[in-house]
């Protein structure tokens, strides 16, 4: 029985990850659960699950969520809260797999933290590899445990590896969709607005990914996520545009032999592959093969999408340059979907914060959140800058996002 903590459990991947429970029962329990700021979710999750911890984004939720529980006669759940709640739940003793979940550097920490005290941890939260992928990934090497992708591109690419050593790898092929905008002219960028860019071809996501998504910047943080996770220099990780979507992501070997991933767009299959890791289990996940028509590939266009050159300029710096692209991109976007900024001022306002940045290493979790913080309000000069609207004051802190 592994007994599971998630990290972002009233999330899209939280949700996922507890209909996997649902269906492997002999297989999976749920052991502490971070639910965000949604106490009604928290609620049907505390009842469902039964979990010995349960923590909540702020005091205020807790307490209510505790007056809910004591009324509707459900007990010995610890009510936790904050980044300390995350930590707890991602420590607890009984925790065998951690999924990390949490969407924004809100999760860092106590990602860290589950890598430090030995859990085996499930990706699925791109600001943990982004900003602090050195520090997580020198830590799960000295701990001798796997960090599993469940971001569909590594997790395609994890399980591609296992046809290869290491040293047998000549690159990694990262597939990109190519977003909504894929075949807009960039003249026409300015003038795109959020509906546009809100409506992705392939998979239904959070605002901020499929924002993200459109820009290619999703596409970024992959890159960078795939050099820290499989430890390749950002010349090995190449991103190819794939519009269908089927291939999840390849890896060549030195033989010229290239493996290929593809499975229906399902992030279930994902999590349930590292939940299970090393094994594969039965699922009812099926893919039409015989429904396969055409797979188009075409390059990049890094002109036209600027936040992937910028991303591949912030892997090859590491350090300081991968936490404020990442906190640059966060605000910009927020501005953007606030209606304050154009869809091209999305990258500028990265460019001028990553220029505004020392290269610098780091080395510790707090490190991280300073640099973060710093990039933030680099971000938000520049987004007023360019702003038709009065300051987002919540852009300038971490966001929980996981609903
Ligand atoms: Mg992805």
């Amino acid at each position: 029985m592994k007994r599971i903590a998630i990290l972002g459990s009233t999330g899209s991947i939280g949700r996922s990850t507890l209909n996997i429970v649902e269906n492997y029962p002999e297989r999976f329990q749920v052991t502490s659960l971070a639910a965000g700021s949604n106490v009604d979710a928290a609620v049907e999750q505390a009842q469902r699950w039964k979990p010995r911890v349960l923590s909540l984004t702020s005091e205020k939720n807790a307490h209510t969520l505790r007056a809910r529980l004591q009324s509707a006669g459900v007990s010995g759940i610890e009510i936790a809260h904050g980044a300390a709640g995350n930590v707890r739940v991602a420590t607890h003793p009984e925790v065998d797999f951690v999924v990390s979940a949490i969407v924004g550097v809100a999760g860092l920490e106590a990602t860290y933290e589950a890598v430090k005290a030995g859990k085996t941890v499930g990706l699925a939260n791109k600001e943990c590899l982004v900003a602090a992928g050195e520090l997580i990934t020198a830590e799960a090497r000295r701990q001798g445990n796997p960090l599993l992708p469940i971001d569909s591109e590594h997790n395609a690419v994890h399980q591609c590896l296992r046809g290869g050593r290491m040293e047998e790898v000549e690159r990694i092929w990262l597939t990109a969709s190519g977003g909504p905008f894929l075949h807009t002219p960039k003249a026409k960028f300015a003038a795109l607005t959020v509906a546009e860019a809100l409506n992705h071809p392939t998979w239904k996501m959070g605002r901020r990914i499929t924002i993200d998504s459109a820009t290619l910047m999703n596409k970024g943080f992959e890159v960078i996520e795939a050099c820290r996770l499989f430890n390749l220099p950002p010349s090995s990780v190449d991103v190819i545009v794939h519009p269908q979507s089927t291939i999840h992501s390849m890896v060549e070997f030195v033989d010229g032999s290239i493996l290929a991933q593809f499975s229906v767009t399902d992030m279930r299959l994902p999590i349930l592959y590292a939940l299970t890791y090393p094994e594969r289990v039965k699922s009812d996940l099926r893919f039409p093969v015989s429904d396969l028509r055409h797979l188009d590939f075409r390059p990049p266009d890094m002109d036209k999408f600027p936040c992937l050159r910028l991303a591949y300029e912030a892997a090859e710096a590491g350090g300081a340059k991968p936490i404020a692209l990442n906190a640059a991109d966060e605000v910009a976007v927020a501005a953007f979907l606030e209606g304050g900024i154009r869809f091209s001022n999305i990258p500028e306002i990265i460019e001028n914060v990553l220029l505004e940045t020392r290269t610098q290493k780091i080395e510790s979790i707090g490190q991280v959140l300073e640099t973060d913080a710093a990039a933030r309000q680099t971000a938000l000069r520049h987004v007023e800058r360019r702003s038709s609207k009065p300051p987002l004051p919540h852009a300038a802190s971490a966001i929980w996002q996981g609903e």
